[in-house]
């Protein structure tokens, strides 16, 4: 094909972006790299009342955030109405659409009554055959109208880039509204429009808008335009086999962005989401992923959203990545805890490094640094209970202080020193080295498992560990005097 791909994004901005929305987003913009075409956006704004200024903002960070980066100025739907209006009077004047006087009220009527035959309602063309006069009659009285698309007979039939052939029978499309009363032009026909208008070669959009494509197919061809190739990708269900809900999955971008999902990780979960490269590897950057990119690889299937495998990607990536480019991630997560501020950041910053790396290779989200990672910066605040059942026992405050004594005359303190004498106390004692190990993991952290501890004490330093060492026996005085 020599004709240069053109494919676009085209999301409302009444609400914030899905997760659906962004993977058609990213099939769009990879099949746009892959063959050097183009992707551009399209923010479908017409819904005065819902569309909102914020929400076109949330989708450019959103997509920026992604990495996915647009061509050509983004187009706004609402400053096309006029274009919209030209081919509407266009089809009326070919006579391929038609006024229709028909109220709300008797429309509601007449769908009742074929619904309590059984038959799906169609509008039965009343206003089609109207006399002339009866016209006129109609428009002096300035009777509210809407302008209808007339289905001819026929079958529509088009070639899926996903499907394969699909064909409909155009009995069974309704004759459309193109025009609403108060003379906005509807969604179908805005789409057309603007889809000619900006040279749209491909349309891969979401199955929920099979039902759109013939009707959509048919108005290219009646306003004598060539038809673009369309491509419908499988939804996205949840793990429990249901369409995505707010409550399994169906959380706009921000809310991952929220408990720490890295764009990479994001990017390359949601590449997946129905279409696979045809081998079991997971792990792709965006270049090889452009690479790779096929509409040959999208599954016909539903894809399943497995938040597990989401998480387990993202830890990949965050283990994977330079401290000082987790840095900036992990930051917010900090503050917003309260952990740090801004300007303790800019201070502490080698010692916030040495904290990811500690940690990067045990955390699956980002939120993780600031929730398992708290003790790096503060005393722990309590203690893990089913832990503190289980290792603080049997003369645990004669051990913790014992294990205080050994560590107090270090002059050296580091992760090498401090097992080593560790090691000697549990041999002097003749007991296992474990049964200090994880008490004073249990003291110093708050948690039953963390990082190797004699790398956590090193980082802490010796007044950080000694006072933590303290304070647990002061807790265990107070809480179980008897242990
Ligand atoms: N604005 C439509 C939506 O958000 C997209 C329409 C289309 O892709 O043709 O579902």
């Amino acid at each position: 094909m020599n004709q240069e791909i053109r494919v676009r994004f085209a999301p409302s901005p009444t609400g914030a972006l899905h997760t659906g929305g962004i993977r058609t987003a990213i099939f769009n913009w990879l099949f746009a790299r892959k063959n050097k075409g183009k992707f551009l956006l399209r923010i479908e704004d017409t819904d005065k009342e819902r569309s909102k200024d914020e929400f076109t903002q949330m989708i450019f960070d959103n997509l920026k955030w992604l990495g996915i980066d647009w061509d050509e100025e983004p187009v706004f739907q609402s400053k096309n109405i006029k274009n919209h209006n030209k081919n509407i009077h266009k089809l009326l004047k070919e006579k391929k659409a038609y006024y229709c006087y028909c109220s709300p009220e008797l429309l509601a009527k007449m769908r009742k009554e074929t619904e309590k035959r059984g038959i799906p309602f169609k509008y039965p063309r009343t206003c089609l055959q109207l006399p002339e006069k009866q016209k006129e009659e109609f428009e002096s009285k300035e009777l509210p109208r809407v302008v209808r698309f007339l289905i001819l007979e026929g079958i529509t039939e088009y070639d899926d880039l996903i499907h394969g052939k699909i064909k409909v029978n155009n009995s069974e499309i309704d004759d459309f509204i193109i025009s609403r009363s108060d003379n906005t032009p509807t969604y179908q026909i805005a789409a057309v429009s603007d889809d000619q208008d900006m040279k749209i070669t491909h349309i891969i959009r979401g199955d929920d808008h099979l039902s759109n494509t013939p009707k959509q197919i048919l108005l290219h061809k009646a306003l004598g335009f060539e038809v673009p190739s369309f491509g419908h990708l499988p939804l996205i269900f949840g793990m429990n086999k249901k369409k995505l809900s707010k409550r399994f999955g169906a959380v706009s971008l921000d809310e991952y962005i929220d408990i720490g999902i890295l764009p990479e990780a994001m990017f390359n979960f949601l590449a997946l989401l129905g279409w696979s490269p045809g081998n079991e590897r997971e792990l792709f950057n965006k270049t090889e992923l452009i690479e790779l990119f096929s509409l040959k690889g999208i599954s016909k299937n539903n894809a399943i959203f497995d938040i597990k495998k989401l998480e387990w990607m993202n830890g990949k990536y965050i283990s994977s990545k330079e401290n000082y480019e987790l840095l900036p991630f992990v930051l917010p997560f900090w503050i917003k805890m309260r952990i740090i501020d801004e300007k303790i950041a800019e201070e502490k910053k080698s010692y916030l490094l040495e904290v990811i790396e500690i940690l990067k290779s045990r955390v699956k989200k980002l939120s993780e640094f600031a929730e398992y990672g708290y003790y790096f910066f503060e005393d722990p605040s309590h203690y893990d209970q089913p832990a503190e059942n289980k290792y603080w026992k049997n003369n645990i405050k004669e051990r913790l202080m014992d294990l205080f004594n050994s560590l107090e005359k270090l002059k050296v303190f580091n992760k090498d020193t401090i097992e080593k004498s560790l090691r000697q106390l549990a041999e002097l004692k003749n007991i296992s080295a474990s049964k200090y190990i994880h008490p004073a993991r249990l003291a110093i952290t708050g948690f039953g498992i963390s990082p190797g501890i004699f790398e956590v004490m090193e980082l802490l330093g010796k007044e950080a560990v000694l006072r933590r060492l303290k304070n647990a026996v002061q807790y265990l005085d107070f809480s179980s005097p008897n242990l």
